[in-house]
């Protein structure tokens, strides 16, 4: 039968390896959440750019009806031009005609410099849509990868709590329950070595006394400090 120290040794790598395990686990859940968030970003500013695309499209819609507008008032003037009867009339119509002119000049200039950012966010939105394309692709298999990591894991983690079983099953009750208690308070390290007569887990001196125990007895020792289960590192 193997010591009640060696047991505990064993049932604390034991446990430190099934939570590197979990954590691994929780890393490779998070890749996939980042991954989620980075497409979701993409969709809501792609979803600004198909907004903008509409916003930009009914301006245009807009100042062409404006421009069909003015081009139809301009036409009703030339013919009032050819029934007025008096200078001044007549000169007062064609400065009306010329700033109708000048106005429609300004909406073709404005409606030529809309429809090239019309052309600019149709690019951006193409591209987008293509790189969205891209990344749900590669979140698939991702999401593939990461399942299949995890459910590898979970078949690890459970052979260890076999493991685990097996150890506790060795044990005595006294032993196990000192050593869940401390493994609960002391952060998972609850059996330390002793190194240059120092506790590993405090770091303070241990006594003589203590020093005699671990070497003569097959109980548990502990620290009289930390109250940790201590062993004798082998050289
Ligand atoms: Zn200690």
């Amino acid at each position: 039968m193997i010591e009640s120290i060696e047991v505990l040794k064993r049932l604390q790598s034991l446990k430190s390896k099934i939570n590197e395990l979990k954590e691994y686990q929780e890393l490779r859940k998070q890749d996939v959440q980042k991954k989620k968030t980075q497409i979701e970003d993409k969709k809501a500013l792609a979803e600004e750019k198909h907004e903008e695309k509409l916003s930009r499209q009914k301006e245009i819609d807009r100042k062409e009806l404006d421009l069909k507008t003015d081009e139809g008032e301009i036409t009703k003037y030339n013919v009032q031009l050819n029934s007025i009867k008096t200078n001044k009339e007549y000169t007062a119509l064609c400065t009306e005609i010329g700033s109708k002119k000048a106005d429609m000049s300004i909406l073709e200039d404005e409606i030529l410099n809309t429809m090239s950012k019309l052309e600019s966010v149709n690019e951006e939105n193409n591209k987008l849509q293509e790189d969205l394309r891209r990344e749900e692709e590669s979140l698939k298999n991702l999401i593939e990868s990461v399942d299949a990591d995890v459910k590898k894991t979970d078949i690890e983690i459970e052979e260890i709590q076999n493991d685990q079983k097996k150890y506790i099953d060795a044990l005595d009750e006294n032993s196990l329950k000192h050593y869940n208690r401390l493994s609960s308070i002391k952060g998972g390290k609850a059996v330390v070595a002793v190194i240059d007569n120092m506790c590993g887990g405090c770091s303070m001196k241990i006594t003589a006394q203590t020093l005699n125990l671990l070497m003569g007895s097959n109980e548990l020792v502990f620290c009289q400090s930390c109250s940790r289960i201590l062993y004798l590192e082998e050289k």
